[in-house]
């Protein structure tokens, strides 16, 4: 499983790096933005750790053209911001999850095992509860058979619902 790291507080990326490769990952690490979005779309990561505030193009710019051209990457969002808007956006252009700063590396490594996991579980891109289904490559939502019509953010809400039952 090959994971990128892009993170422009120094001993921070050296210290998930490390942590992961231990794991057993293969890590590559970036400190800028820029450099990180190309090595993003040049090589096929399982996931990547993306920092929201970098220099040289900023997260959420990085994730967007991610999702153009990798959509199966998983992206885990690192972020001092807490604030529920900044989460919502970066569910709406396609994160995969978040973890907010100062966090343990523990937590940060049981997360990106459930997303790597996930990938083989969810083969089908369905997510379902109960009458409720939702196709996270399509866009559209089922409830008991029934199409529903959703907003992007009401999807994204949904999304982050069923993803954390
Ligand atoms: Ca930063």
């Amino acid at each position: 499983m090959r994971i990128l790291i892009i993170e422009d507080e120094q001993e921070l990326l050296q210290d998930i790096a490390k942590g992961l490769t231990l794991k057993g990952y293969a890590v590559d690490g970036a400190n800028d933005g820029q450099v990180g979005c190309q090595m993003a779309l040049d090589e096929a990561y399982d996931l990547i750790v993306l920092d929201l505030n970098l220099p040289g193009m900023d997260g959420f710019t990085i994730l967007k053209e991610v999702r153009q051209e990798q959509p199966q990457t998983k992206v885990l969002i690192l972020t001092a911001n807490s604030e529920l808007d900044s989460k919502l956006s970066g569910f709406e252009l396609g994160a995969s999850d978040y973890l907010t700063k100062p966090f343990h590396f523990a937590e940060l490594e049981a997360r990106i095992r459930v997303l790597l996991n996930r990938q083989f579980i969810q083969r089908a891109n369905c997510l379902t509860y109960e009458g409720i289904s939702l196709n996270t490559l399509s866009r559209t939502l089922q409830i008991k058979e029934e199409p529903v019509e959703l907003t992007a953010k009401e999807l994204a809400i949904l999304e982050y619902f069923l993803l954390n039952q």
